[in-house]
């Protein structure tokens, strides 16, 4: 359960674009070109999917922290009703803050997790509140919420990887208020040791809260159209069952039918069911995730957070993961991993390059750029999973690069940058689409290996792993006869940039003072800091340049790579380490790897990568905006089109979801 299958973006990727803009975020737009290619049957399918994904989003919301939806009920009545001046410093500070916690969907933010600290007062919070002529928020309720706003201490970060107890520490709901991570830790040991068939577990405690009874037992409360979230699930089911009419072909009838299943009886084996008969679905044109999915919001990695979106296939850009896909086999026999860790039969690798129609719950705003499902490991083991690489996002984003300073500053180096500007984006796809397509899909856990196992370090081993394949592949030569490269030698951008992000500029995502945290973060830097090592280790015993090195140039660092084809050798060496700690579960050697190379930040580094990206002025994280449809009618009631349109502000966004999906 620990393993986490998303890939989001790298640091090269941030760049500043002709939007709207606040705090530390930048929104952008995605088109979906390819949806005016669609039937309208198709349309149809594609809407009703979409407005499932919507309905999830107070769940999740919720499942962040359990004063979300209060809250963003007090703010919301604030910015539509309240007489409160709207000229001043105080309300810019309301809107910047009432803005992140839109995009956060709650009170801590997206990627740290720690909790927003409003720019406003308690007092004039007050003063705004008591302007609402009929408040929906009562005056208890508001005394509440205001300090869970105002109080730094109180909730102050969401996922709390490190304090001797990990719920007490962390505001997330997904436990009731007093349970410990002893008391949570025991009651899933015993729930996984009664389990009848150990081969095959299900993900247990995915789709519930764990609560206190009457009588001081732990028990579940499980989300479900007639448990938890009962409405909001009802809705979901309501257009899962519309879109089924519209399915176009019977597998996903089938799936839709075992997902709506399992939101009436919340069973884990139907979810199962339904998982694997979902793998299987790659016909359509159009494809979606609906559910219980990503485990990074719970610091136990048991509870899934829901999220919903929806794609429609590219099918030239999936030319290129399908030619990685057919390869699978011949990938995984040559990797530079011990043959005991390899898998003999690649199975069920499939990948799409897709255009997201819709994204929402834990996808939305903050968007992953490539998605690989499902999480179970013996599913993933004896079905395979489905890959996407979200081809309209990475486009956004690198549209939204052109020309604003980044790379001037942090790639002094004129032909290197070149290199970068020609080849990054494609690169980047590839590296993507190898991660996902092949790098967590491969190798093999010794037999009675758990695959918890390497406990908190897992998500950070895992992401290690697939980065490594990707980059020990991406430098292959197989890539250039394949014709997946544009030239012998483009991965070259790929290693530039990914040491880059690892070493450098990844940092401008962490506060000063403060210590890597993320499981992306971690490995980038781990797999970075590793490789640099070595550089300096090798170069001192044998009396040459470093392959890689860090340089001092005019008060600023700088990245020189010398010797690309020694780096990929780094690269092979550590991912022959990594993927033995994982299939052995070497717990000890993960958490020295980890803590030694993937967590602290050099202060003084720290200080002067944060002072030129400061001065650069750009946004370090970016969302999205969705794309609205609109179902036409005839003048007779039936539907003759459905119509996508861009030009719905955040705003106007954020409010309409509050008010047509809570
Ligand atoms: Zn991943």
């Amino acid at each position: 359960m620990q393993l986490t299958h998303k890939k989001p973006l790298t640091d090269m990727d941030i760049f500043e674009y002709e939007d709207i803009r606040f705090a530390d975020i930048q929104l952008l737009r995605y088109r979906v070109p390819a949806f005016d290619t669609l039937s309208l049957k198709q349309k149809l399918y594609v809407y009703h999917l979409a407005e499932a994904a919507l309905w999830g989003r107070d769940i999740l919301w919720d499942q962040n922290c359990k004063y979300n939806l209060g809250i963003r009920r007090l703010l919301e009545d604030i910015l539509l009703h309240s007489s409160v001046a709207r000229d001043d410093e105080d309300w810019t500070a309301f809107m910047t803050y009432l803005r992140q916690v839109w995009f956060a969907n709650g009170i801590h933010h997206h990627y740290s997790t720690d909790k927003f600290v409003p720019g406003f007062s308690a007092a004039w919070l007050r003063g705004a509140y008591s302007g609402i002529p009929s408040p929906v928020i009562g005056e208890d309720e508001f005394c509440m919420l205001s300090s869970v706003i105002m109080d730094p201490d109180l909730m102050s970060k969401r996922v709390c990887q490190d304090a001797d107890d990990l719920l007490m520490a962390s505001a997330c709901n997904y436990y009731a208020d007093g349970i410990t991570q002893a008391e949570a830790e025991q009651f899933y040991r015993a729930m996984k040791a009664a389990a009848p068939d150990a081969d095959r577990p299900v993900m247990y405690g995915m789709n519930s809260r764990l609560e206190r009874a009457e009588d001081g037992t732990l028990r579940e409360n499980t989300y479900g159209t007639g448990g938890l979230y009962a409405h909001h699930l009802q809705q979901i089911s309501l257009h899962l069952h519309r879109a089924q009419e519209y399915a176009e072909n019977d597998k996903q009838r089938d799936i839709i039918r075992l997902l709506t299943e399992f939101y009436r009886t919340g069973s884990l084996d139907t979810f199962d069911r339904y998982t694997i008969e979902w793998i299987s679905e790659t016909e359509g044109m159009v494809d979606f995730v609906n559910g219980f999915t990503e485990v990074y919001g719970d610091p136990l990695g048991l509870k899934a957070s829901w999220e919903g979106y929806v794609n429609i296939l590219d099918r030239e850009a999936t030319h290129r993961t399908r030619v990685l896909s057919e390869n699978a086999q011949w990938f995984e026999d040559h990797s530079p991993v011990d043959s005991r860790f390899k898998k003999t039969e690649c199975k069920g690798v499939t990948a799409r390059v897709v255009q997201a129609a819709i994204l929402g719950g834990d996808l939305y705003p903050s968007s992953a750029i490539g998605i690989n499902l499902p999480n179970s490991n013996w599913i993933r083991s004896v079905y395979g999973s489905k890959s996407v690489t979200i081809g309209n996002l990475t486009e956004a984003y690198d549209q939204a690069a052109k020309g604003n300073g980044f790379r001037e500053e942090f790639i002094p180096d004129e032909a290197t940058r070149d290199m970068v500007n020609r080849y990054a984006h494609v690169l980047d796809d590839l590296h993507t689409d190898l991660h996902e397509c092949l790098g967590h899909g491969s190798g093999q856990l010794l037999p009675g290996v758990d695959a918890d196992a390497l406990g908190v370090h897992g998500s950070t081993i895992e992401e290690a792993r697939a980065d490594l394949f990707a980059l020990y592949y991406i430098a292959d030569a197989k890539m250039y006869d394949l014709g997946l490269t544009p030239t012998a030698d483009a991965w070259h951008s790929n290693y530039y940039t990914y040491m880059l992000n690892g070493l450098l500029t990844q940092l401008v995502r962490i506060q000063p003072g403060c210590r890597i945290e993320e499981a992306h973060m971690r490995n980038r830097a781990l797999i970075a800091r590793w490789c640099l090592e070595q550089s300096a280790y090798w170069a001192k015993a044998f009396g040459m340049e470093p392959a890689m090195e860090l340089m001092r140039v005019g008060g600023k660092s700088r990245l020189v790579i010398r010797d690309y084809a020694t780096l990929r050798q780094y690269i092979g060496q550590l991912l022959a380490e990594i993927q033995r700690v994982k299939s052995e579960g070497d717990t000890v050697a993960a958490a020295k790897l980890v803590e030694r190379y993937g967590v602290d930040v050099d202060g003084a580094l720290h200080e002067e990568v944060l002072a030129r990206y400061r001065a650069l002025d750009l946004a370090p994280y970016k969302g999205f905006i969705n794309p609205r449809y609109t179902p036409v009618k005839d003048t007779d009631g039936n539907v003759v089109d459905v119509t996508i349109s861009y030009d719905e502000t955040y705003d106007e966004q954020m409010l309409r979801y509050g008010r047509d999906y809570s």
